[in-house]
C-alpha cells in the first residue's frame, strides 16, 4: 500500500521557539521536499489543514506521522474517561487543554489528572519555577503505581521515554498532552476523511500514525539539526516503502508504532466473536455451550521437532505413518526348533542342522526340507524356515529331532509385516503419545517426530480474600485453593501451566496482570470475579473488549461462565468455588484447550455403575456430584455444597446427571465419569 503523500511531524510540547530554526522545536518534512520549521503549534496547525485540504481536493492519499504516543498504557484512557477508546481520551484532552504561543496549561492538567487518582503520578516532571500541587519533580517520588509504566509497543522501542514524564530532554509525555488536542481537532474537521491507525480501519484518504524517526535514520550528517534530518530521513523512507505489510497490525487500546514488528501468531487468532452465543431468557444447555467452544476453537500452537523419548504427552502435529516393517522380517516367537510346511499327525523326525538362529545372530545357509534347526525367541528364521516347534515338545536324540504332530505350516513364526507394514498409517495429527505409543513409533524406526509446541495456559485467582497456603492469613481470609489445583490439572492434561499468582479485587491491577499474561500466554484460566457483581472485576474487564459473553449454563455446580478474548488470547472465567472451578474446567476447558493445542476435541470416557445412594433432581440442568466406587457401586459425597473442598478429594470422580428430572434410588444405573476420564 503506497500513499501519495507522506508528512512526517516531529513534535513538541514546548513553548513558542523563535523565528530562527532549532532544535527540539516542531519540524515537518513532505517525502521528497525539505524539512519545514515551525516555531509553535499554532502554525503547524494552520500549515496541516492547508496541505489536507490541498491534498484531498487534489485526490491524493496522505499518510500523516506524528511522533508521539496515540494513546496511554492501557487502562489510563478508562480511568481518565470511563472510556478505553483512545480517540475518546483525544477529545476529552482536547477539552481540558489551553494553549497558546508563549503559554498552556499542561502541568497543571497533568497535575489534576494525578490528584484525580488519589496519589502522586502518574504524570511527573514539572518543568516550570512554580510549584504544581500533586506533580512531583521526579519519577521516584511518585506513589501511584496503578497504571503501566511503559505501552507495550514501547518494551519492543529501545530509548523510548515514558508518556508519563512531562519534562527533561527527550521526554515525550509533553508532547502528548499537547498533540493529542491537535490530532482531534484535525480529525472533527476532517472526519470521515481522516483514520487514525491501527485503531481504526478501513484507511480513509487521510491517515494519521505514530511513527518514531529513529526506527529509520542513521546518523545526523554534519551541520544538519537532528529534527530536520529525521523528518526528511522517516518522509522518504516511508515514502518509498510499500506500507501494507508495516500497517498490518493488531490494534491494541494502547495503540502502536508504524514500523515496529507485531509478533505474529503461527496461526490465525481466534476471531474476537467466538464466544458470542444468542442468550435467551433461557439457561444455555451443557451440550449447546460445548458444541459452540468446539465450532469456534482452533488450533494456536507452533510445532517443533523433538526427539521420540521425549514425546510422551506431545500432540502429533502430523500423521504418522510406519517408517518400516514390523517385523521386518520373519521370526520366532519362542525357543525351539525350525523347519518347513508345517507337520501331520503323528510321529515326526527331522535331521538337526548344525548351528543355530538366535537373535540378532542369524544362521546364513538354507534349511532343507527334511532338517530342522535350532532357532531362540526373536530371531530371524532361516531360509527353507516357516513353522517353529516348542523346545518343550521335542526329544533331541543325536542329530535328530523328535515330537508328535500336528503342527500347522507358520506356528510359533511370526510374518514379516504382521504388525505394521511400510507406509501404514500409525497416528494421526492430533493425537495425544502415551508410553504405549512410544513404542509403536520405536518400533518402526521413528526416532524423531513433529509435535505441538505445548499450550501455555495461565492460571490466575482472583479475589481480596485470598491468601497464601504456608503462609499467614488474616480471620476474613481464606487460603487459595483453585491455582495449586488449576495448575496442576493443566499439566496433567500436557499443556505448559504459566503461573499469574493472584490479582486483587482492583480493575487496573488486574488489567496489568492481563496485559502482562497476554504477552506469555495462549489461553488464560481465571477463577473468582466471573459474575456480575461489583467486586467481579473479571468481567468487567472483559465486558470492555467487545469479545466478551458470559454464558449462563444449565449445570451445577458452576455459575456463569465469563469468556472473553484478551489481546487476541481467550480468557475462561472459572468460578471461584473450588469445586465449582474443578468441575467448570474439566467439563469445557480440557476439551477447549485441547483444541487450542492442537489434539482436537476430547470427550470424556463414561462408565455406567449401579448407583448406591438416592437422589431426585429437576428437569433443565445438567448436574455433577463428586463420588467414588465401593463394591462396584458408585456411592455420592454427603453434601453437594460447592464451597467443600474436602469433598473432591474423597471423590474419585464425578457422577454426571442428564438435562432431564431423574430420581435415582440404589440400583439405579447411573453414568459415572472417574478423574482419570478427564486426564487427572
Ligand atoms: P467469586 O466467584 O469471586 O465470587 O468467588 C466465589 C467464592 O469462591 C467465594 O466464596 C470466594 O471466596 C471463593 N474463591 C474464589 N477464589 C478462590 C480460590 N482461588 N480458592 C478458594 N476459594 C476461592
Ligand atoms: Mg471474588
Amino acid at each position: 500500500m503506497r500513499f501519495d503523500t507522506v508528512v512526517i511531524i516531529d513534535w513538541s510540547g514546548g513553548n513558542d521557539r523563535g523565528p530562527t530554526p532549532v532544535k527540539d522545536a516542531i519540524w515537518a518534512c513532505i517525502a521528497g521536499q525539505e524539512p519545514i520549521y515551525f516555531r509553535n503549534r499554532q502554525l503547524v496547525e494552520e500549515w496541516l489543514i492547508e496541505l489536507f485540504e490541498t491534498e484531498l481536493a487534489a485526490g491524493r492519499r496522505v499518510m500523516a506521522g506524528f511522533d508521539f504516543p496515540f494513546a496511554y498504557p492501557a487502562g489510563f484512557a478508562k480511568a481518565a474517561t470511563g472510556s478505553d477508546d483512545p480517540l475518546a481520551m483525544w477529545a476529552w484532552l482536547n477539552d481540558l487543554i489551553e494553549d497558546a504561543p508563549k503559554s498552556n496549561n499542561r502541568f497543571d492538567i497533568a497535575g489534576n489528572l494525578n490528584a484525580k487518582f488519589g496519589g502522586i503520578g502518574p504524570f511527573w516532571g514539572n518543568g516550570l519555577a512554580r510549584e504544581i500541587p500533586h506533580l512531583p519533580k521526579k519519577g521516584g517520588m511518585r506513589t501511584n503505581t496503578d497504571f503501566p509504566e511503559r505501552r507495550a509497543v514501547e518494551t519492543h522501542a529501545k530509548g523510548s521515554f515514558t508518556c508519563w514524564q512531562l519534562a527533561g530532554a527527550g521526554a515525550v509525555g509533553s508532547q502528548v498532552l499537547m498533540g493529542l488536542p491537535v490530532l482531534h481537532r484535525l480529525r472533527e474537521r476532517f472526519k470521515d476523511t481522516v483514520s487514525v491507525w491501527p485503531f481504526e480501519a478501513p484507511l480513509n484518504q487521510i491517515t494519521f500514525a505514530e511513527v518514531w524517526p529513529s526506527l529509520f535514520t542513521g546518523s545526523v550528517p554534519d551541520g544538519m539539526i537532528k529534527d530536520a534530518h529525521q523528518v526528511k530521513s522517516t518522509a522518504e523512507h516511508l515514502g518509498n516503502t510499500d506500507l501494507a505489510d508495516l500497517l498490518d497490525v493488531s490494534a491494541p487500546i494502547e495503540g502502536w508504532i508504524l514500523g515496529v514488528p507485531q509478533a505474529k501468531r503461527p496461526t490465525p487468532p481466534l476471531r474476537n466473536d467466538c464466544f458470542a452465543m444468542p442468550q435467551g431468557a433461557y439457561w444455555t444447555p451443557v451440550d449447546d455451550a460445548l458444541a459452540h467452544l468446539k465450532s469456534r476453537l482452533t488450533v494456536v500452537t507452533g510445532t517443533k521437532e523433538i526427539a521420540l523419548k521425549k514425546a510422551n504427552g506431545r500432540i502429533l502435529a502430523t500423521d504418522i505413518a510406519a517408517q518400516r516393517a514390523h517385523p521386518p522380517t520373519p521370526n520366532s516367537a519362542v525357543d525351539g526348533y525350525g523347519f518347513a510346511g508345517g507337520a501331520p499327525v503323528g510321529e515326526q523326525v527331522f535331521s538337526l542342522v548344525e548351528g543355530r538362529s538366535a537373535a540378532g545372530q542369524p544362521y546364513a545357509g538354507h534349511v532343507a526340507k527334511d532338517q530342522a534347526i535350532r532357532v531362540l525367541t526373536g530371531a530371524a528364521l532361516p531360509s527353507g524356515v516357516d513353522t517353529v516347534v516348542l523346545q518343550e515338545d521335542v526329544v533331541i536324540d543325536g542329530n535328530l529331532l523328535r515330537f508328535h504332530g500336528p503342527l500347522k505350516q507358520g506356528a510359533n513364526a511370526r510374518r514379516a509385516g504382521e504388525d505394521m507394514v511400510v507406509g501404514q498409517g500409525i497416528f494421526d495429527a492430533g493425537h495425544k503419545l502415551r508410553p504405549v505409543d512410544l513404542a509403536t513409533l520405536a518400533a518402526t524406526g521413528i526416532g524423531e517426530i513433529t509435535v505441538r509446541k505445548k499450550l501455555r495456559v495461565g492460571i490466575l485467582s482472583t479475589g481480596d480474600e485470598l491468601a497464601q497456603a504456608g503462609r499467614s492469613a488474616r480471620d476474613d481470609q481464606i487460603y487459595d485453593a483453585n491455582r495449586p489445583m488449576l495448575r496442576s490439572v493443566v499439566r496433567a492434561w500436557g499443556h505448559k501451566a504459566i503461573d499469574l499468582g493472584c490479582a486483587p479485587d482492583h480493575r487496573e491491577k488486574l488489567r496489568q496482570t492481563v496485559d502482562a499474561a497476554a504477552l506469555k500466554c495462549d489461553v488464560i484460566l481465571t477463577s473468582g470475579g466471573a459474575s456480575a457483581g461489583d467486586e467481579d472485576h473479571m468481567s468487567a474487564l472483559l465486558e470492555g473488549t467487545g469479545s466478551f459473553a458470559i454464558w449462563r449454563i444449565a449445570m451445577k455446580p458452576g455459575r456463569p461462565l465469563a469468556l472473553g478474548i484478551w489481546n487476541e488470547i481467550p480468557v475462561f472465567g472459572l468460578p471461584g468455588n473450588p469445586v465449582a472451578a474443578l468441575i467448570c474446567a474439566l467439563v469445557f476447558a480440557r476439551p477447549s484447550l485441547s483444541l487450542l493445542a492442537g489434539g482436537g476435541w476430547v470427550e470424556p470416557q463414561v462408565f455406567t455403575l449401579p448407583a448406591a445412594f438416592t437422589k431426585s433432581k429437576k428437569a433443565g440442568r445438567r448436574e455433577y456430584i463428586r463420588a467414588r466406587v465401593e463394591d462396584g457401586k458408585a456411592i455420592a459425597f454427603a453434601s453437594e455444597g460447592s464451597g467443600r473442598v474436602s469433598g473432591l478429594s474423597w471423590a474419585e470422580g464425578l457422577v454426571e446427571f442428564g438435562d432431564d428430572a431423574e430420581t435415582i434410588t440404589p440400583g439405579d444405573t447411573v453414568r459415572f465419569i472417574p478423574y482419570a476420564s478427564f486426564g487427572l
